[in-house]
C-alpha cells in the first residue's frame, strides 16, 4: 500500500484496497472509495459553503487496482472489471459484441469525461440518469462485490432498492461486472434524448437488446434512465415482448406495459409527461426495429 499523504491511500491490489476500506469503516474514519472521481469531486464542489470546516475525508484510490481495470471474455461472459472506463468499452475490439454499451459509453458526457468515469464509479452513483447502467441492465449485468469477508454476486437489476439506496455494504468494492454476450444477429439499440449531444443528462434514455427466433421474440431485456427512482429494467415490456411475433405487435398493449413500469417526474430537466411520452415511443421505435422488412 502506497500512503501518498496521511489521508491519501493507492493500493497496490484488490485485497489491499478491500483491507483499507475495511479498516476505514471499523474506526469510522470518514472516507471515499475514488476511481476517475467524475462523481466524486464535482459532489465534493457542490456542498453548500459552510462555516465549520468540512471533516477530513480519506481518500482510497483504486484508479490504478490491476484486478479493477481489465477485462475478460469467457465464452458468453464477458467480465468487466469494475475500473474499466468508458473509453476502453469504446475502443477494445473484444467488448465490441457489447454493442449497446459501446455506443452508450459514447454518450456519457464527453471524450474526457469516458477517459476518467468508471463502470463501477456508474453504477455505484446510483443515478436515476446513469447511462452506462441502463445499458448494463439490457446485459444482464451481475455486480460482484467484493470485501474482506467475501465475494458476492448480485444481479444489477436487484442492486438498486430506491433512490440512491442500494445493496452494497459500506465495506464492499464493486469488482467486476459479468454482462451476457448478446447472440451475434441480437437486436441492440441505445437512445438518449436530452437538451445536447454532448454532456447532458437525459430526459429519457433507452438501452435495448433484444434475441428472435425466426420472426419470434425470444429474449427482451432494456435498461431505462431518467424514468424513475433509479435506472430501472423494463420487466412489463419485457414480460409482454417475449414469445410474441415480431410484426404486427399490439402497440396499445405495448404502451401499457411502459406505463406499467415508470413513474417519471417533474424536475429542471422535463417533463412527467413529456418523458412518458417519450418513453413510450422509444419502446415503439426498438418495437418498429424488431419488425422484419
Ligand atoms: C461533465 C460530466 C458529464 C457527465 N455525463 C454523464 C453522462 O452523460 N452519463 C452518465 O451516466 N454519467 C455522466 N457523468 C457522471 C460520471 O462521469 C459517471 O457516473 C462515471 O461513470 C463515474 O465514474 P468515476 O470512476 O468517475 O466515479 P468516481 O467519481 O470516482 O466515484 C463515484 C462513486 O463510486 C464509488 N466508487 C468508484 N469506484 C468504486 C468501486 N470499484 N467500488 C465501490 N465504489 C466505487 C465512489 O466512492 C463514489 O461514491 C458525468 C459527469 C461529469 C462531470
Amino acid at each position: 500500500m502506497s500512503a501518498l499523504g496521511e489521508s491519501f491511500f493507492r493500493p497496490r491490489d484488490l485485497g489491499e484496497a478491500c483491507a483499507r476500506v475495511a479498516d476505514l469503516v471499523t474506526r469510522g474514519v470518514p472516507h471515499h472509495v475514488i476511481a476517475g472521481g467524475t462523481d466524486l469531486v464535482v459532489e465534493s464542489h457542490l456542498r453548500p459553503p459552510s462555516t465549520v470546516a468540512p471533516p477530513a475525508t480519506t481518500l482510497v484510490d483504486v484508479s490504478r487496482v490491476p484486478e479493477l481495470v481489465e477485462f475478460a471474455v469467457r465464452g458468453d461472459t464477458i467480465r468487466l472489471g469494475g475500473g474499466v472506463t468508458f473509453l476502453t468499452v469504446r475502443r477494445a475490439p473484444a467488448l465490441a459484441p457489447l454493442r449497446v454499451l459501446v455506443e452508450a459509453g459514447k454518450d456519457v458526457g464527453a471524450i474526457q469525461i469516458q477517459a476518467r468515469g468508471t463502470l463501477a464509479g456508474n453504477v455505484v452513483t446510483a443515478s436515476p440518469a446513469g447511462d452506462g447502467v441502463a445499458a448494463l441492465m439490457a446485459l444482464e449485468a451481475v455486480v460482484g462485490l467484493r470485501s474482506v469477508r467475501g465475494e458476492r454476486a448480485v444481479p444489477l437489476r436487484d442492486y438498486y432498492q430506491g433512490y440512491k439506496k442500494t445493496v452494497r455494504a459500506a465495506d464492499e468494492l464493486v469488482a467486476w461486472l459479468d454482462v451476457r454476450v448478446p447472440a451475434a444477429d441480437a437486436f441492440q439499440s441505445w437512445r438518449k434524448v436530452g437538451t445536447r449531444l454532448a454532456q447532458a443528462i437525459s430526459k429519457v434514455a433507452l438501452a435495448a437488446v433484444v434475441e428472435r427466433d425466426g420472426e419470434t421474440i425470444r429474449r427482451a431485456r432494456f435498461g431505462m434512465a431518467s424514468v424513475a427512482p433509479t435506472t430501472s429494467p423494463l420487466a412489463h415490456v419485457e414480460r409482454f415482448l417475449e414469445g410474441r411475433a415480431a410484426r404486427g405487435l399490439d402497440l396499445a398493449g405495448l404502451d401499457a406495459a411502459v406505463d406499467a413500469d415508470v413513474s417519471p417526474i417533474d424536475d429542471v430537466r422535463s417533463t412527467a409527461e413529456y418523458r412518458r411520452h417519450v418513453a413510450r415511443a422509444l419502446v415503439r421505435e426498438v418495437a418498429r426495429g424488431l419488425a422484419p422488412k
